[in-house]
């Protein structure tokens, strides 16, 4: 569903137009727009003690980084996707040859629901808002939007380092470096870089992303971010494209403040191009969005769109005591190749975990209290099959983006409805089927209720079957 956003309050301002979809109507480039030079600029660098700001900022015209795979040669013609009725094709869009060489190798054909009702907007410039879920396809949904717009609009004056031209923010690391890898894969055929900005992993090589090249499109966490600003190593007055991901989870986190705190950071929303998005549209986020957008487009993928159909939910009803066998058994049945468990807390997943280790499955975990480079690793080895079994909480859980999980385990059933969606959403991706099994125990079967209500569908509870019990 597409409609205009509530209505708009201020006027547009000079060089800018009403949003609506034609080329004419395109936003200026943020840059010409701002109006800024970049003489205001503060040094770049305390310990630096220059002439001018402009002459302190570290000059970096650098494009130095590893060999770039071969666009020349490729043509579109090697990308053949035919016509069909309803779907929007990427090639209908008008996208940048090396972005469209991109989404070739990674096999995208059609636009997901999302990018179809997005993407022609956004390209345009607009502002837009998501109500979207993991598993929509949003992250390419953005990342074409920047990556499109940057390359149509080539900086030609000098650049400095640490002034991204597209800032993406998330909640969670997992995500963040979700994110990055996805835009990594979809800039590899241009100058365009990609740096990663997550707290708990080492400032200095993060810093090092900044210096070595000059970084188009920056992915972070709100604090870590803070920390790069603050510390005079980013600037954020150059940002053209900024994206607010999970913004609901982003004040379930308690990250809003800071999230001001960047959005004033960067330049005003009419010289600046936002895409929000949101699962869950609560007034919260509506104030948010009102904020921080200018006449934004507004899609819904209502949840039930997204992982529920491809999604087989059941729903055992056991006995506490009863969990570790069940779960033991459901890892063990052939057709259970590749298995997240989701507990709600850290320290049950951690009890998850050395059960599971113990009896000779191989496991990782992701929570919180895993830090961060040991997560990357254990989620890198579960993408390459390494590791059969997952155990994560909900925070963790929300960046996992691999294909092929065939089964989502709740070990404890979320106490956030929402979670439930993004829990079973990790199975059942890109087309493919996937089981979701929750156990409801004497503790929580309570919670099924406010469940089905979301869902807007019954879901049955059975006994598990008796072999699954020994
Ligand atoms: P996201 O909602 O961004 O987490 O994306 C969900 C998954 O869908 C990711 O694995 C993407 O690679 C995949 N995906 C996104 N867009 C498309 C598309 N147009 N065609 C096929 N797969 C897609």
């Amino acid at each position: 569903m597409i409609s205009r956003f509530f209505g708009k309050k201020s006027a547009p301002t000079e060089g800018e137009k009403p949003a609506s979809s034609t080329a004419a109507d395109k936003k200026q480039p943020k840059r010409q727009a701002a109006g800024k030079g970049y003489s205001s600029k503060k040094p770049a660098n305390k310990a630096q003690s220059g002439d001018t700001a402009k002459k302190n900022r570290r000059r970096n015209q650098s494009r130095r980084g590893k060999p770039k795979p071969q666009h020349a040669g490729w043509s579109i013609d090697q990308f053949k996707v035919p016509e069909q009725e309803g779907k929007t094709r990427f090639h209908d869009l008008d996208l940048d040859d090396r972005l469209m060489h991109a989404i070739h190798d990674i096999s995208f054909e059609y636009c997901s629901p999302i990018q179809a009702g997005v993407l022609p907007h956004t390209l345009q410039g607009h502002d837009a808002i998501g109500k979207a879920q993991t598993g929509t396809g949003k992250t390419a949904a953005f990342l074409i939007t920047i990556i499109n717009d940057l390359l149509n609009n080539p900086v030609d004056e000098e650049r400095y380092a640490g002034e991204p031209r597209a800032l993406v923010i998330a909640p969670t690391r997992e995500l963040v470096a979700q994110i990055a890898e996805d835009a990594k894969q979809l800039v590899k055929y241009t100058d365009l870089k990609v740096a990663t900005l997550i707290g708990g992993m080492d400032y200095q090589k993060q810093l090092n992303q900044l210096n070595n090249a000059l970084v188009d499109i920056v992915v972070a966490t709100p604090g870590r971010l803070l920390d790069f600003q603050s510390r005079r190593d980013l600037y954020l007055d150059m940002v053209e494209v900024m994206v607010i991901d999970e913004a609901d989870r982003m004040l379930d986190m308690g990250f809003i403040p800071q999230v001001r705190r960047i959005v004033r950071s960067t330049p005003r929303k009419e010289n600046r191009q936002t895409l929000l998005f949101s699962a869950t549209f609560t007034q919260d986020v509506i104030n948010l969005s009102e904020q921080w957008t200018y006449e934004p487009v507004s899609i819904e993928i209502e949840p039930e769109n997204v992982a529920t159909e491809t999604v087989e939910q059941k729903i055992y009803i056991v006995s506490t005591e009863e969990k570790y066998q069940l779960l033991k058994n459901i890892i063990k049945l052939p057709e259970a190749s590749s298995v997240i468990v989701f507990a709600n807390r850290r320290d049950q997943t951690r009890k998850l975990y050395e059960h599971l280790r113990k009896a000779g499955v191989k496991c990782g975990i992701l929570s919180g209290e895993i830090p961060q480079n040991k997560r990357s690793a254990t989620l890198k080895r579960f993408k390459d099959n390494e590791l059969k079994v997952l155990v994560a909480t909900d925070v963790a859980g929300r960046g996992i983006h691999v294909d092929g999980v065939s089964h989502v385990v709740n070990f404890t059933l979320p106490e956030d409805p929402e979670d439930y969606v993004h829990r079973i959403g990790r199975t059942g991706r890109a087309g493919a089927s996937g089981v979701s099994i929750s156990f409801a125990c004497e503790d929580d079967a309570f919670l099924l209720a406010p469940l089905e209500d979301m869902l807007g569908q019954k879901l049955p509870c059975e006994q598990p079957p008796e072999e699954l019990l020994k």
